[in-house]
């Protein structure tokens, strides 16, 4: 299966509800990048850009240097 952009796949169930919908399988999910993972193994997608690492530490110190997320 091809990558997709996580916001692509994910869309957002309502307009007051942060849970977003899967386009590939239905579900609502809460946790984006973990139900990512469900569909792409191995792959750690950024849920600000559509930035994929295959290293979670990798996506961690992007996240931190473009977004300035501090875990
Ligand atoms: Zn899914
Ligand atoms: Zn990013």
């Amino acid at each position: 299966m091809k990558n997709r952009r996580i916001s692509q796949i994910f869309v957002r169930h309502s307009s007051t509800d942060e849970r977003r919908r899967c386009a590939l399988c239905g579900k609502v999910v809460t946790n984006v990048r973990n139900h990512y993972y469900v569909h792409f193994p191995g792959k750690y997608a950024c849920t600000k850009c559509p930035a994929v690492y295959t290293r979670s530490d990798t996506l961690l110190s992007h996240q931190r240097t473009k977004h300035g997320q501090y875990p």
